[in-house]
């Protein structure tokens, strides 16, 4: 079998919020071929890569054919040839073709969309999955972060938190941490509906609940409520992700009206870890105050997430350790745009004791690339949204698949939490 590539397609595809996105077929001699599509977000960080859009009036400015043309005319050409498992060596040539510190030129979108394609077809070629390619060892499953009340800009609500997610840490394998998941999101919703009616069981981006709740204190009483009804007061704990550069302007964060200094902020959350089981928070402060995360690192004892402040970005990441800014990072792979670099920098947190969490984006596909990437690298939690919506459970629904296939090789995280 020859699996060297012989041609890249590029197609313009949906996504989950309705947008356009780029699907990638890498073509090998042997005539496999491996599909890859591309994720968006909404609280987007202004150090990621950059997505390029088309601007005009088709899709309101959302296209992404200029992308594609650069995948066909300009990346095609250096790429054909060249072996589908030269991993480095296919990201080195899209990173320097790109030439820009953010991948503005050729985008980070049609970069991300030829390095996944590209290790799919490897994948493929070798009769593996994904996830065995990348690493022939990896048997580690995640512990699932279910989204399942949304605020910030996933949701048309008044919560200023953008994730309020559950945990079953207590939970043995990755199948019943899922079904506890979703024994507490429909309990959740019950509750909801019985409560605030029907309009609080809108969902929004990433399928959690955007009820018509103003504080934090409310959303999570109505989440712990739920997880006690459920049964699982000792098995599920609660993470966040505050996204606090959403509502971060001239030194103040602004809270249900209230602004907030970060000494007082940081205060904020002390209480909330006092009151309830929060074992994570990310992005608690915003994504250019590097010493603000220094201090409340120091301040809280739970895993503190670095999303748009490192960007998966290895150099901002470095900063990070050096500090003592968070201790973990939260992964994805399309703020730095190729496969190598994500890899990079998550062995990088590794190395210096920082945990990682794989994550999807709000505007995500069917393609499940980061469930097997999540095993991949052994990180051990992922988030994907709630256990609902068919671009997210496409990734939950994967790794009961991997698990199943590990059989009795496969682990699930112990009291790391
Ligand atoms: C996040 O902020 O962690 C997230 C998944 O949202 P987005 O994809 O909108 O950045
Ligand atoms: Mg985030």
């Amino acid at each position: 079998m020859d699996n060297s590539i012989a041609s890249l397609k590029a197609r313009e595809i949906i996504d989950s919020r309705g947008n356009p996105t780029i699907e990638v077929e890498a073509k090998l001699k042997s005539g496999l071929i491996g599909v890859a599509s591309v994720p968006s977000g909404a609280s987007t960080g202004i150090f990621e890569a950059v997505e390029l859009r088309d601007g005009g009036k088709r899709f309101l400015g959302k296209g992404v054919l200029n992308a594609i043309k650069n995948i066909t005319e300009v990346i095609q050409p250096k790429i054909v040839g060249l072996e589908a498992s030269q991993q480095r060596q296919i990201d080195e040539i899209l990173i320097k073709l790109d030439g820009t510190e953010n991948k503005s030129k050729l985008g980070g979108n049609a970069i991300l969309g030829v390095s996944i394609a590209c290790a799919k077809a490897a994948a493929i070629d070798r009769k593996q999955q994904l996830y065995e390619y990348i690493n022939h060892d990896a048997c580690l499953l995640p512990i699932p972060f279910f989204n399942i009340v949304n605020g910030g800009k996933h949701a048309g609500n008044q919560i200023d938190f953008q994730e309020f997610m559950i945990a079953p840490t207590g939970a043995t394998n990755f199948r019943e941490a899922l079904r506890i998941g979703v024994e507490v999101y429909q309990i959740l919703k019950m509750q909801l509906q019985k409560k605030y009616g029907k309009n609080a069981i809108n969902v929004g981006d990433e399928g959690g609940f955007a009820p018509p709740m103003k504080t934090t204190e409310e959303v999570i009483d109505s989440i712990i409520e739920a997880i006690k009804e459920a049964g699982y007061d000792e098995t599920v704990k609660i993470a966040l992700d505050v996204a606090s550069s959403t509502f971060y302007k001239d030194e103040f964060y602004t809270i249900a009206g209230k602004k907030y200094s970060t000494p007082e902020l940081i205060d904020v959350y002390k209480e909330l870890i006092k009151k309830y089981p929060i074992i994570s928070i990310e992005d608690p402060i915003f994504e250019e105050d590097y010493e603000g995360f220094v201090e409340i690192t120091k301040a809280l004892p739970i895993q503190i997430l670095g999303d748009d402040i490192f960007v998966t970005n290895s150099q901002r990441l470095r900063k990070g350790i050096e500090m003592g800014a968070a201790n973990a990072l939260l992964w994805k792979v399309n703020q730095i745009g190729t496969l190598t670099e994500a890899i990079d920098a998550a062995n990088m947190a590794k190395n210096h004791n920082y945990r990682v969490m794989a994550s999807h984006r709000s505007g995500d596909t069917e393609d499940s690339w980061v469930s097997d990437l999540s095993v991949a690298i052994e990180c051990g939690q992922i988030k994907s949204g709630a256990p609902a919506r068919g671009e997210r459970t496409a990734k939950y629904n994967q790794l009961l698949r991997i698990e199943e296939r590990l059989g009795n090789k496969a682990k699930f995280p112990k009291n790391i939490f």
